[in-house]
């Protein structure tokens, strides 16, 4: 059963629209220009040699989060702060730009990936995803600026003229997340995906959100996992439902719990969303045990995977994560991507600057897909300086403590463990309370106490809950 989609139906453009040139007219408009004489196919016949690699220049950045996303990152994910950013130069002298998200990519850039390509054409080599985010985002960027066509032209065939985007955060306190949903809507933001927790108090966040945004402005939660099962999810996720704000849960409890997501399949208006992949992609097709799915990855894993989609007839959203740089670049996917319908996840919004020299504007829930040649933007190199740094040997984890608190007294307690989601994994087994009205959760600074230290070190091998 697919659920009704959100999003209006993607903006068709007319393959006459793209029918610009003299030689195209008098072609009859039998193909659209980017396979004519005029556009990119020709100009690369002419002059392959100008798309050789001559230069690969590599900068790390630390980019200051806003403050609400600050106090919510700093318990889990400090280190999203930290973003590599390529500049490819080709023998042309056009320069293609990217990002990796050092510690949340699909693929890192690797040394031995840059020697790889040194010397090679940029278009032969563009389209391997094992050349990590930075790079394949630079890559494509330069060849396109070098074809003065957008990147979406070497990507398919332009099916929208615009492409919806999401809001992000992480979980976070209820006044936070009011803020923040204030924040998207008063930037032309209709979506806001959070996660869902069972150390902060779903009912009161959500009610409040609802009492005051427009029903319009939507609220997607992840769960991750954390509900466990279909029997004590479904009565949560089915009072969260009365609220119109309510539009789709991601991976309420485990995606290969079968039986499980087709029992909330069926018990819920709101569309369930999965990360591509787990299960198999056909296991979940044919069940059905899901409206929709989440897609990432490289170029050409993404293309295929979008292809799948609209085989399938299946919404999905894009989840290609960095600052406006990687959005950028996301924008490119939806513009070829027909069931790109649900709106992308790229969580920009997090840092206070997002490395353009203009920044992505969105307008009723949709960003334009950009028209300029490569990613459409450029990269602000005053921002790349002022937030430069060395490049971590690894990632940085500094000391952090969290205090839960239970109305009826009880208090946990969870560290940094050295592994990333160090709080989620445990909640992902039942080893946190489950989900309760009434409970909330902080950073705990350390204030050089000997109490904070106790604390500390008692829950570095998990979450420990102190009953009053
Ligand atoms: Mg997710």
């Amino acid at each position: 059963m697919l659920k009704q989609q959100r999003q209006e139906s993607p903006l068709a453009i007319n393959r006459r629209t793209f029918c610009t040139s003299t030689l195209a007219g008098l072609a009859g408009c039998a193909l659209p220009p980017v396979f004519n004489a005029t556009t990119y196919a020709h100009t690369f016949n002419r002059a392959a040699n100008d798309l050789k690699i001559v230069d690969i220049k590599r900068t790390t950045v630390k980019v200051p989060y806003r403050p609400a996303p600050q106090r919510a990152m700093d318990r889990e994910l400090p280190h999203w702060r930290y973003s590599e950013v390529f500049e490819v130069t080709l023998q042309s002298g056009h320069v293609g730009f990217g990002e990796t998200l050092l510690y949340y990519t699909w693929g890192v850039t690797e040394d031995d990936d840059v020697a790889r390509v040194q010397g090679k054409n940029a278009a032969d080599v563009m389209w391997d995803d094992e050349l990590g985010a930075g790079l394949q985002m630079a890559l494509f960027d330069a060849v396109a600026r070098a074809a003065d066509v957008p990147v979406h032209r070497l990507l398919g065939h332009q099916v929208n003229g615009k492409t919806p985007l999401s809001w992000w955060n992480i979980d976070m306190a209820t006044d936070d997340m009011l803020s923040e949903c204030q924040e998207a809507y008063r930037q032309g933001y209709l979506a806001y995906k959070t996660k869902g927790r069972p150390w902060f108090d779903l009912w009161d966040q959500v009610s409040t959100v609802a009492g005051k945004l427009p029903g319009k402005f939507k609220v997607d939660m992840d769960f991750n996992d954390t509900l466990l099962d279909a029997k004590r999810g479904i009565p949560i996720l089915k009072e969260l439902e009365q609220y119109p704000h309510i539009d789709i849960y991601e991976t309420p409890i485990p995606q290969g719990d079968i039986a499980g997501n087709q029992a909330i399949c069926k018990a819920t208006r709101v569309s369930i969303a999965m990360h591509y992949g787990s299960p198999d992609p056909l296991v979940a097709l044919r069940n059905d045990i899901c409206d929709g799915f989440i897609i990432g990855g490289g170029a050409s894993r993404v293309i295929k995977r979008g292809s799948v989609c609209e085989m399938a007839d299946k919404p999905f959203w894009l989840q290609l994560v960095g600052t406006g740089i990687t959005a950028a670049w996301s924008l490119h996917f939806g513009a070829v991507l027909s069931h790109a319908t649900w709106p992308a996840v790229n969580c920009h919004q997090l840092y206070q600057h997002q490395l353009l020299k203009t920044p992505i504007r969105v307008k009723d829930g949709f960003a334009q897909i950009p028209t300029g040649p490569g990613l459409g933007y450029e990269l602000d190199q005053e921002a790349i300086a002022r937030y430069r740094v060395k490049k971590p040997a690894a990632r940085p984890d500094p000391p952090r403590l969290m205090e839960t608190t239970w109305k009826d007294g009880r208090v946990m307690y969870t560290a940094n463990t050295g592994k990333v989601n160090f709080m989620l994994g445990p909640g992902q087994v039942g080893k946190i309370p489950y989900y309760e009205r009434g409970v909330n959760t902080r950073l705990l600074p350390n204030d050089g106490s000997r109490r904070w230290k106790k604390l500390y070190q008692a829950s570095r091998q998990g979450p420990v809950v102190y009953k009053p």
